[in-house]
């Protein structure tokens, strides 16, 4: 195991500034992800912790080494790819030996380092199979399998199940999470899907433009994010714009074209002053259907219902906007349908300010 710590990382490509400033320290035995809109950066970060690229400037340290200029097979640290990259015309055996031969590991000691990591990856007896019959989460496995071969602190996966169906993917990333936590490893994890992230992470960063916007667990940065865009990114939100009008200790009240509402703050670095024009984030789980009150309180019209077993969701038709509402569990609850009248209502703690 091993810490990842990047120090004022900064990467150009010619004019076009791929990483502007990253901070960043992944503790050893991690599960954390990367995360973030198309051309955030995401990519060109593990790529310069991996050693596939080097950073214009700033440094990377594996626990106390700096690995900043060392050349990516030096660093202990295996990559796994969204498109596997294994050689379709060898052996799964062979793919995964691959790396060791020709780092002249003796061939005895070979063999049964591939029998321990095709155990570790469950695919136990599949060694002498070629890989175009092994299905496609089979082979996302023997590429796992290739990276711990090699007994990596530090596992660097880039967007791995991609390439995967959608029940596949969510059987892979427990799988996957297995896999990190019994061997030790310290792994980073890019992805576009956010529910992954949600599901698999210990904690997370999210990046926009180059930079960091936020680090934490997925329930902080699902309950607590700091900014517009990291609301709008992870998960899914409601929007209302509004002006401050008291501020009582951490509960501060906002005034509406639609009534008042009440909140908390989570960005540590503003301090909120009346007359702040601000934006509202509602989860479409924390607006409560038909359960009034005079504050934090709006009246629509649903205008769309989708059921979904678990849950229903609905559009409802405010003064302040289109609101997304989620009921989970709609048997045991009375359900309106389309055109129905109702009070939406939402606790303070469900009522995060933000910057604009
Ligand atoms: P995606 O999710 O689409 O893969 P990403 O968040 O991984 O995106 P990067 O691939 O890291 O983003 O790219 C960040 C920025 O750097 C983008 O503007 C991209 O076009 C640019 N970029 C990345 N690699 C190169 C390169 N080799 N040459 C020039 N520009 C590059």
């Amino acid at each position: 195991m091993e810490t990842i710590r990047i120090e004022s990382v900064v990467k150009t490509f010619g004019s076009v500034s791929a990483l502007d400033g990253i901070d960043l320290e992944v503790r050893s035995g991690e599960l954390f992800f990367l995360l973030g809109a198309s051309g955030c950066g995401k990519t060109t970060l593990l790529r310069c912790i991996a050693g596939l690229e080097t950073p214009t400037s700033g440094r990377v340290f594996f626990g106390e080494r700096d690995v900043t200029q060392m050349p990516p097979h030096r660093r202990e640290a295996a990559m796994v790819f969204q498109s596997y990259a294994l050689w379709p015309h060898l052996t799964v055996a062979q793919n995964i030996a691959f790396g060791m031969e020709e780092r002249k590991v003796p061939k005895k000691e070979i063999a049964a380092r591939v029998e321990a990591a095709l155990a570790s990856v469950q695919l136990e007896g599949f060694g002498a199979r070629s890989i175009d019959q092994m299905s496609g989460g089979q082979q996302q496995r023997v590429s796992l399998a290739r990276a711990l071969v090699v007994k990596p602190k530090c596992l660097l996966l880039d967007e791995p199940l991609s390439n995967l169906d959608a029940q596949l993917r969510v059987e892979m990333r427990r799988e996957i999470r297995r896999i990190v936590k019994d061997n030790g490893l310290t792994a980073i994890y890019v992805t576009h899907d956010q529910e992954e992230a949600l599901a698999m992470a210990d904690r997370m960063a999210v990046l926009a433009g180059g930079r960091i916007a936020q680090v934490g667990t997925p329930e902080e940065i699902y309950r607590n994010p700091r900014s517009t865009h990291v609301a709008r990114f992870i998960g899914e939100t409601n929007f209302i714009d509004a002006e401050i009008s008291t501020i009582e200790g951490a509960l501060i009240t906002t005034r509406s074209s639609a009534g008042c509402f009440t909140g908390r703050i989570t960005d540590p670095n503003w301090s909120p002053a009346i007359g702040d024009k601000v934006r509202l984030s509602i989860r479409p789980e924390a607006w409560r259907l038909n359960a009034s009150d005079d504050e934090n309180s709006l009246t629509g019209y649903i205008s769309e219902r989708t059921y979904m077993g678990q849950r229903i969701q609905y559009w409802v038709d405010t003064p302040l906007g289109r609101q997304q509402v989620v009921e989970m569990n709609p048997h045991l609850i009375h359900v309106p349908g389309s055109d129905a009248k109702v009070m939406l209502h939402s606790r303070k703690d469900d009522v995060v300010i933000l910057k604009p």
